[in-house]
């Protein structure tokens, strides 16, 4: 016999052969348990009956009346044709329509009978109709109560009959079957508990038949925190496993060429959080495990300096470092910095991109090679075959998002053991999203800016402001500063866009005649775009009227101003990444965001958010918010080994820390939960963890406190 979970759902009452093949195919459901897995997508409220004389306004929600139909007529010729039902309360009428299935449901009701009629009110002339209603006989004995789910059916289901109402009738048959009382638990108890997690029946009993809104949430959190909790679990003892396994170079000491640059070399002092991340780093580069780490910072936060110091800890125990940047320019930008601050303590940097030289590259690849060379810095450039290094110890890799996985291994081409990999990225996701979506990687934050910026003054304005911005842009330039004017990427209407940014380059031209405007955007060539950027890195430029492509990197501390087009079809953390352009020397910054005075009230609310705050952290969470799983998570969701039902990554920060806390605590200190509660898991995606032996779990105790001692408080743990 099987359990009551793994039951074929055909043998359910009300299912049998015919419908277990639809709900399999359609909606993957095969037995029990995927039935009760099988959630609503929303829930209405069944507790009280409405009065046609009630209703008022237009957005009304869909709610339930109870009457008796007048009569039906059918209107309408050919495909416009619909029945149409007049339905009294006994005081006031409402119309009911149907658009298909007209001669099924014309037989369906009949006049004179008790009714409960349920649907969303629309206004139409003056008149209320609710098309397509969920009809019930009226039962004064059963009359409807609390909330119901809605499920999502599709186009096949509903010809086979396969309605919500049946779905909710096979729910109940599940429910009340004598088997589901001997379901097991599928958390482990102590979490249940120390969380105050409902139970797996009653979870499942609301998520379906909700006696209240309460109840419903405890519910939904049950099943997310559960759905998180293994995830957790399973990423953590995932990246335990690895950074147990996967060796790397030991880099014992802190040496000379580190300590001259610290106290000869450095043009400014660290701040705190740079010093925390360089730590953090040496920790990870002394013990002879592979350092797999991502450094969150935001723009301007200083992750070029944490870079070269890593690569000197690599340099100073004889060992090569590699910087991989994203764009040509901004490879330039880093080799013009590091070399200056590679000069203080006599070690070798080059550049290597595409347009480098021949001859240039055959100096590169052998000094690569013979190890004279201690620093390449460049872009994709650095993976082609040639590029050997003698012995790469570190790669440092800038702006994560446009390198996969797949690249990043590409660098060390199956050396025996792989170097050190720090990837940079200015993208703000919150911590624990971070954690959880980079599985593979730990996680550092620069959460602090360098002191004596003046935070950058943002503007919001539309067209009718255009002479004030003019005259902003205008001072601003006259006092001998630089000026950024960004469109929209050239993208789906790509002749549109070009046509505004080519007026955008000519007005500009024409409203400031003295000043120097140069011009960039994607469909470019690449030599043209380089010879553009340049001109304005340079200084030669005042103005640079372009595309997204100035998004990632470009430093130009002498710019001030940053205006930015059509700022309404930009998303926040794009806005934010744009911003941070401006703002990098000690002089007052502006930000004007060129809104259209049209846009709806969402739109005005984004902009007014990026007026508010420069906290890129905030932004992020405000931008996932808003957008809901917008571009930035649907990226990262594609890659991930795991498929959530409920939990929302970028909505549910809370939820996921506290299950990765649980998820720390039951692989640190539980050896029975190890292999009890977890073994009932329902996420076929989790596979069983083993129990550890004693002085295994010592070891796995030692290092989570080692790797999460900022994350969580062990003293509630312990
Ligand atoms: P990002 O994190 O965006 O890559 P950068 O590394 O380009 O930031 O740094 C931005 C600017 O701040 C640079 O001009 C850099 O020299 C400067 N900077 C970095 N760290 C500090 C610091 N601790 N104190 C003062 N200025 C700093
Ligand atoms: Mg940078």
């Amino acid at each position: 016999m099987p359990d009551f979970f793994s039951t074929d759902i055909k043998f359910l009452k009300g299912v049998g052969a015919e419908r277990a093949k639809t709900l399999t195919k359609e909606i993957g459901v095969a037995n029990f348990r995927d039935l009760l897995y099988y959630f609503p997508f929303r829930h209405v409220d069944r507790s009280r009956f409405y009065s046609i004389s009630e209703l008022q306004g237009e957005d009304l929600p869909a709610l339930q009346i109870k009457g008796r139909f007048i009569n039906f007529s059918e209107e309408g010729e050919g495909a416009r044709k619909r029945l149409k039902g007049i339905f009294s309360d006994g005081h006031k009428f409402i119309e009911t329509v149907w658009f298909s299935k007209i001669n099924y449901f014309s037989k369906q009701y009949k006049p004179g009978v008790d009714y409960v009629i349920f649907g969303k009110p629309n206004l139409y002339r003056n008149v209320y109709s609710i098309s397509h209603p969920e009809i019930e006989l009226y039962n004064p004995e059963k009359p409807p109560t609390g909330f119901r789910g809605v499920y999502n059916l599709t186009e096949q289901m509903r010809k086979k009959g396969l309605t919500v109402l049946l779905l909710r009738k096979l729910m109940e048959e599940a429910l009340h079957h004598p088997g589901f009382q001997t379901i097991m638990e599928t958390l482990p108890g102590e979490i249940l508990s120390r969380y105050h997690l409902m139970p797996i029946q009653e979870a499942l009993m609301q998520m379906h038949f909700p006696e209240s809104a309460e109840k419903l949430q405890k519910a939904i959190e049950r099943f997310k925190f559960e759905e998180l909790f293994y995830v957790e679990l399973n990423i953590l003892r995932f990246s335990l496993e690895r950074s147990a396994k996967t060796r790397g170079y030991p880099f014992p000491v802190i040496g000379e060429k580190f300590n001259k640059f610290y106290y000869e070399g450095l043009p400014f002092q660290l701040t705190n959080a740079q010093k925390r991340v360089l730590k953090e780093i040496r920790r990870d580069m002394k013990t002879g495990r592979q350092m797999n780490r991502l450094l969150q910072g935001d723009v301007g936060s200083g992750k070029t300096m944490v870079a070269f110091m890593t690569a000197l800890m690599a340099v100073d125990n004889g060992f090569q470092a590699a910087l991989m940047a994203p764009t040509e320019i901004l490879a330039s930008q880093h080799f013009e910095t590091i070399s200056k601050w590679a000069e203080t303590c006599g070690i070798s940097v080059r550049l290597l991109t595409g347009s480098s030289r021949t001859a240039e590259r055959r100096i590169i690849h052998q000094e690569l090679k013979d190890g004279r060379l201690d620093i390449l810095i460049g872009t994709h450039a650095l993976l082609e075959d040639v590029v050997q290094f003698k012995k790469l110890g570190v790669a440092i890799i800038d702006e994560q998002h446009r390198f996969g996985v797949a690249q990043r291994a590409r660098l060390w081409k199956g050396g025996e053991v792989a170097p050190h990999v720090l990837v940079m990225t200015a993208t703000p996701i919150p911590r624990t999203l971070a954690m959880t979506v980079y599985g593979d990687l730990d996680v550092s934050v620069i959460d602090e800016l360098p002191p004596g910026r003046t935070p950058v003054t943002t503007l919001v304005r539309y067209d009718s402001s255009r002479l004030e911005v003019d005259r902003l842009i205008f001072n601003q330039l006259k006092e001998g500063r630089q000026v950024y004017i960004v469109y929209p990427l050239i993208e789906e209407n790509e002749k549109l866009d070009l046509k505004s940014l080519e007026e955008g380059y000519k007005r500009t031209c024409e409203t400031f005649p003295s000043f120097r405007v140069c011009f960039v955007h994607g469909k470019m060539k690449p030599e043209e775009k380089d010879y553009q950027m340049s001109l304005f890195a340079s200084g030669e430029a005042n103005i640079l009227v372009a595309t997204t492509v100035i998004e990632v990197g470009v430093n130009v501390p002498n710019a001030t101003v940053m205006v930015i087009e059509n700022a309404e079809r930009f998303g926040l953390s794009q806005l934010h990444q744009l911003r941070g352009r401006v703002g990098r020397g000690a002089d007052k910054s502006y930000c004007v965001l060129m809104g259209k005075a049209t846009s709806g009230a969402e739109t005005k609310k984004r902009l007014a958010i990026m007026a508010e705050t420069t906290d890129g952290f905030l932004i992020s969470e405000a931008d996932m918010k808003m957008r809901g799983p917008g571009d930035m998570e649907g990226t990262m969701q594609s890659g991930l080994p795991f498929n959530l039902r409920l939990a929302n990554l970028a909505k549910d920060g809370q939820i996921i820390s506290i299950a990765r806390r649980a998820a720390l605590n039951v692989l640190a200190g539980s050896p029975q939960l190890l292999s009890s509660g977890a073994s009932a898991s329902p996420n076929e995606n989790f596979d069983n963890p083993v129990a550890l032996k004693a002085e295994e779990l010592f070891m796995v105790r030692n290092e989570l406190k080692l790797r999460f001692s900022h994350v969580v408080d062990w003293s509630l743990i312990s």
